[in-house]
């Protein structure tokens, strides 16, 4: 199905994404919809490895986090691997509210995705300790992208 590209508000140039196997595993959600499928959730799971990417707990409540922000440009990046990570807490506790709350810190790590940016050109700073790409195939190791400032003050920034 073909879906109207989101205005963009960025100039700044697009990346031609590479040709690989993402396709295989990609589940595209519908309009407006922020479910994760099953599948999909199973999968990111299970390549987070059950933790937290960002502080490395494997302790409950582990929720996914939408790196691309919902909504105008991040919406056809929403429900896919590239897009989904395991942080702990919700949207208002522990990490995943820290994303929620610092998101100048999180998009310079890689937790949050700037509007514009493709998730799959966009890797983490995962566990404040290197820089990974997530995908459905697991996590690879990346350069940080362009424009991603360095973590150069963890302590002061917690
Ligand atoms: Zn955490």
């Amino acid at each position: 199905m073909k879906r109207r590209a989101p205005l963009r508000r960025t100039a700044g140039p697009r990346r031609q994404k590479p040709l690989r196997a993402r396709r295989v595993h990609r589940v595209v959600a519908g309009h407006g919809q922020t479910h994760v499928a099953e599948a999909l959730r199973r999968l990111v799971f299970a390549r987070d490895e059950g933790q937290c990417q960002l502080c490395g707990t494997g302790c409950t409540p582990l929720t996914l986090q939408h790196r691309a922000p919902r909504g105008m440009g991040g919406s056809r990046h929403r429900n896919t691997a590239e897009n989904l990570i395991v942080l702990c807490g919700d949207g208002t506790t522990g990490c995943h509210g820290r994303v929620e709350h610092n998101r100048d810190w999180a998009r310079a790590r890689g937790f949050l995705v700037p509007m514009g940016i493709d998730p799959a050109d966009w890797p983490v700073f995962r566990f404040l300790d290197r820089w990974e790409q997530p995908s459905a195939d697991g996590w690879a190791p990346a350069a940080r992208a362009d424009g991603q400032l360095l973590p150069d003050d963890e302590k002061g920034a917690r």
